[in-house]
C-alpha cells in the first residue's frame, strides 16, 4: 500500500446545535430590551466612555466597569451598506440597509437594520429611532429596526 492510500476524504457537512450564552452583561442588556424596551450601555468610571453593547471592562483604559446607563433611543447613522444577497441567517429579505448607529449618550456604535426608508435615501448623519418588536424574546431583534426620525 502506498503512502497515498493511507487517508481519504469524504465530503460532507456537520451541523452542530448550540446555544449562545450572552454572559452577565449581554444578558442584562437583552433583558432590558425585552422587558422595558430600553437600550442600556455601560459607562467607565475612569474615562467616562459609554459602550454599546455594554461591557464589563473598558477598552480604552482597561478599567473595570460597574455602571449601567440608559442610552438613545435616538441615534445617528455613522456608516451603512446595502445588503443585496439572501442568506438563511439574515433576519430580513434583501435589499436592506445595515448601519452603524451612534446612539445618544454612547461612545461606540450599534449595528442594526434601517427601514421605512429606501436604501438610496439613507445618509450618514441621519437621525434614526428604534422600532421595537411586539413580541420580544431577549434578542437584538427585539429592536425590529431603526427608522428615520427627523
Ligand atoms: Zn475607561
Amino acid at each position: 500500500m502506498s503512502e497515498k492510500n493511507w487517508s481519504f476524504e469524504v465530503p460532507g457537512k456537520l451541523e452542530v446545535p448550540y446555544k449562545y450564552y450572552a454572559g452577565e452583561w449581554g444578558s442584562k442588556f437583552l433583558a432590558a430590551l425585552r422587558d422595558n424596551m430600553k437600550i442600556m450601555g455601560s459607562k467607565c468610571p475612569t474615562c467616562n466612555k459609554v459602550f454599546i453593547p455594554p461591557r464589563s471592562s473598558c477598552e480604552q483604559c482597561f478599567g473595570k466597569i460597574s455602571e449601567w446607563v440608559e442610552i438613545g433611543p435616538k441615534g445617528k447613522v455613522t456608516s451603512f451598506c446595502v445588503v443585496n444577497y439572501k442568506e438563511p441567517y439574515l433576519p430580513v429579505e434583501p435589499p436592506f440597509v445595515l448601519a452603524l448607529i451612534r446612539l445618544e449618550g454612547a461612545d461606540s456604535d450599534l449595528t442594526h437594520i434601517i427601514s421605512e426608508v429606501s436604501p438610496e435615501n439613507v445618509r450618514i448623519g441621519m437621525t434614526v429611532a428604534p422600532v421595537f418588536a411586539e413580541q420580544r424574546k431577549a434578542s437584538i431583534l427585539d429592536i425590529k429596526y431603526f427608522k428615520p426620525a427627523g
